[in-house]
C-alpha cells in the first residue's frame, strides 16, 4: 500500500487530523495549486496570493518536519490529483474532512473518475472547530429556534472559557455588547496594523497571479478585482501569530467601544484581522482564545472588549460552521423575499456609485480584499437586502472578493445574517436600516452628494429611499415579526403621497443600476 495524503488550501496546520493521525514520512503529502479557479470565479487577486503562498510555505515547513512533500502547480484539481497519483502508484488517499460541502463532493468525483486505478479514500473527520459537526447537531437537535447566545453560552461552560471557579460567567454577566456600540468621535483614528513584506517565495506568486490575470483580460476576460503588488498579508503562522500578539499589546484594550463605528480613511479601526489566517489553519480558535483570555487577565483588559473578541470567535464563528453543517444542502438556494435583482455594475468594478459610504467600502476592499463586520453587514449586506439584490449572486460576489470568505462561513452570514435570506433561520429580524444608522455609525455621510436627511427626490440618500421602499414592498411578511413592529408602525404613519415618492426614488435608483 502506498498512502497519500492531500493536505488542501484551507488546512495548512501541523495538528490538523489527517497529518496528525500519522508520524512524519508515513505518508507522501501534496498540496495542489489549481490555476482553473481563476477562469471559473473572478477572486480578488491578493486572495489567490494568500492561499497560494500560506500553501508554499506551508510545504517548505512540513518538508522541514520530515514529511516528503509534493507541492504541485495544476490546471485543475482533476488533473493535478489523477498526476500524482498515477505517478507515486498511490492507493490510500487520505484527507481531513474539507470544511465545504462542494469541495467534498468535488473531491469524490475526482477519485471516482481515476476509475479502476482510484486509491481508496480514507476521510478524517475535521478538528478545525472547536465544536465537531456531531456535537454541534447533538446540542441543536432539541431547540425550535436556534440562538447565538444560547449556544455561545454553552461553548463558555463547554470550554471553561471566561467563567469563574463557581461557574458563574466573569463579571456576572454573559454578554457586555451594550458597552461596544459607541458612534466614531470626530478624527477618531485605530492603531495601526500589522503588514509584512512579501518575501521571495510570495513575489514568485504575486507574479504568477498577475500573469494570469493578464493572460485572461487578454483573451477577452473580464479584469480581476484587486492589485496583487499590493499584497501585505502574512503567509506563515508565525506571522498569524505576530498578529495576534500585535492584536493583543495595540488593539484588544480598545476593542470593545467602537466595534461598530465605521470611519473614512480608517478600514481596521481595533479589529483584529484575524479571520484570513484563522481560515486557512494557520490558527486554531481554541488557541487564539485562550491567548486571548490569558492575555486579557495578565493585562487587566476591559472585560466588555475581551468578552466582544472571545464571543465572536468562540460564538459567531463556531455557530456559523456548525449552522452551515446543521442546516443541510439547502441552505444556500434560499430567497425568503424572492429578490431578483442583478448585482449593480458598480459591485463588480469596485467603486463608482456615487455613494460615499458604498465607494469607501468598494475602495478598500479592492485595496487588501478586507472589510471589518459592520462594513459587511451595514454597508454591504444591508444594501443588497434593502435594495432586493439576488441572494445567491451576492453571496457568489462576496465569496470571490474577500480575503478570508469560504462557502462554510459566507452561506450563514450573507444569506442568514445579511440578506435574511433563510427568513430567520439565522436572525431574529432583518438587519435593515436606513441613512440613519450610517450617518450616526460612521463620518461617510459627511463626503456624500447624496443628503442623508431626505428620502425622496434626486438628492436623497439611496439607503433611506430604499429602507422604507423594502418594509412597503413586504409589509405582510414583516409586519408579522414582532420584532419589526415599532418600524411598521412607522410606515404605516407615512402619508400615502409621501410614500409613493418615496417608492418612484427608490425605483428610479434601482433602474440606475446599470449606467452610472
Ligand atoms: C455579509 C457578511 C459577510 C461575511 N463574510 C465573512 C467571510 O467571508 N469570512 C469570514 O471569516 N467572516 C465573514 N464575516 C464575518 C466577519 O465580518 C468577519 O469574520 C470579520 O469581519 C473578520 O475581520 P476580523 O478578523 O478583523 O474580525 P473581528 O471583528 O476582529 O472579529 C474577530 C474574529 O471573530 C470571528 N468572527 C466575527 N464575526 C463573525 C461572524 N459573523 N462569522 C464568523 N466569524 C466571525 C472572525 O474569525 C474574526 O477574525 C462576514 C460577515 C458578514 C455580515
Ligand atoms: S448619505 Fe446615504 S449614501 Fe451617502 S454616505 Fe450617507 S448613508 Fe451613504
Amino acid at each position: 500500500m502506498v498512502k497519500g495524503l492531500w493536505v488542501l488550501g484551507d488546512q495548512l496546520s501541523a495538528s490538523q487530523a489527517a497529518l496528525a493521525a500519522q508520524p512524519p514520512g508515513s505518508a507522501r503529502v501534496l498540496l495542489l495549486e489549481s490555476a482553473s479557479v481563476l477562469r471559473r470565479r473572478r477572486c480578488h487577486r491578493q486572495k489567490l496570493v494568500l492561499v497560494w503562498s500560506a500553501m508554499r510555505h506551508f510545504a517548505a515547513e512540513l518538508a522541514a518536519a520530515g514529511w516528503t512533500v509534493d507541492h504541485r502547480q495544476a490546471e485543475s484539481f482533476r488533473a493535478g490529483l489523477a498526476a500524482w497519483t498515477a505517478e507515486h502508484g498511490i492507493t490510500e488517499l487520505r484527507l481531513m474532512e474539507p470544511a465545504e460541502r462542494p469541495f467534498r463532493a468535488a473531491i469524490v468525483a475526482a477519485v471516482e473518475a481515476m476509475g479502476a486505478g482510484a486509491p481508496r479514500l480514507v476521510w478524517h473527520p475535521s478538528n478545525a472547530f472547536l465544536w465537531s459537526r456531531d456535537d454541534f447537531a447533538a446540542w441543536a437537535r432539541p431547540y425550535k429556534q436556534l440562538r447565538m447566545e444560547l449556544f455561545y453560552r454553552e461553548g463558555r461552560r463547554r470550554f471553561g472559557v471566561l467563567m469563574d471557579p463557581d461557574g458563574q460567567p466573569l463579571g456576572g454577566k454573559w454578554n457586555y455588547d451594550q458597552a461596544n456600540r459607541k458612534p466614531p468621535p470626530k478624527g477618531l483614528k485605530g492603531p495601526e496594523p500589522l503588514w509584512f513584506e512579501p518575501d521571495a517565495i510570495t513575489a514568485d506568486v504575486i507574479a504568477k497571479v498577475e500573469d494570469l490575470a493578464a493572460q485572461l483580460e487578454a483573451g477577452g476576460g473580464p479584469r480581476l478585482p484587486g492589485d496583487g503588488r499590493r499584497f501585505r498579508w502574512g503567509v506563515t503562522r508565525a506571522q498569524a501569530l505576530a498578529v495576534l500578539e500585535h492584536f493583543i499589546a495595540t488593539r484588544l484594550d480598545g476593542f470593545g467601544p467602537y466595534q461598530d463605528a465605521m470611519v473614512g480613511g480608517e478600514p481596521t479601526l481595533w479589529h483584529a484581522l484575524l479571520s484570513p489566517y484563522l481560515n486557512l489553519g494557520l490558527l486554531h480558535p481554541l488557541e487564539v482564545i485562550r491567548r486571548l483570555e490569558a492575555a486579557g487577565r495578565e493585562r487587566g483588559s476591559p472585560l466588555a472588549g475581551l468578552e466582544g473578541v472571545i464571543r465572536q470567535i468562540l460564538g459567531w464563528r463556531e455557530y456559523t460552521h456548525g449552522l452551515y453543517w446543521w442546516f443541510g444542502p439547502d441552505y444556500p438556494a434560499r430567497n425568503h423575499f424572492g429578490a431578483a435583482q442583478p448585482l449593480p455594475d458598480w459591485l463588480e468594478r469596485l467603486g463608482g456609485s456615487g455613494m460615499a459610504c458604498m465607494d469607501t467600502v468598494l475602495g478598500e476592499l479592492e485595496a487588501s480584499g478586507y472589510s471589518h463586520h459592520i462594513q459587511r453587514l451595514m454597508v454591504l449586506a444591508n444594501y443588497g437586502l434593502i435594495a432586493g439584490l439576488d441572494p445567491q449572486a451576492f453571496t457568489a460576489w462576496f465569496s470571490r472578493l474577500f480575503i478570508d470568505g469560504y462557502d462554510w462561513v459566507m452561506q450563514t452570514n450573507v444569506i442568514g445574517m445579511g440578506l435574511f435570506a433563510d427568513g430567520g433561520l439565522l436572525a431574529s429580524k432583518p438587519y435593515a436600516a436606513s441613512g440613519n444608522y450610517i450617518n450616526r455609525m460612521s463620518s461617510y455621510c459627511k463626503g456624500c452628494r447624496y443628503n442623508v436627511k431626505q428620502r425622496s427626490g434626486p438628492d436623497a440618500c439611496p439607503f433611506n429611499a430604499l429602507y422604507w421602499d423594502f418594509l412597503a414592498r413586504h409589509r405582510e411578511q414583516l409586519g408579522r415579526n414582532p420584532r419589526m413592529a415599532l418600524v411598521m408602525k412607522q410606515l404605516e404613519k407615512i402619508p400615502p403621497e409621501e410614500l409613493a415618492a418615496i417608492r418612484s426614488t427608490a425605483a428610479a435608483h434601482r433602474a440606475s443600476h446599470h449606467d452610472l
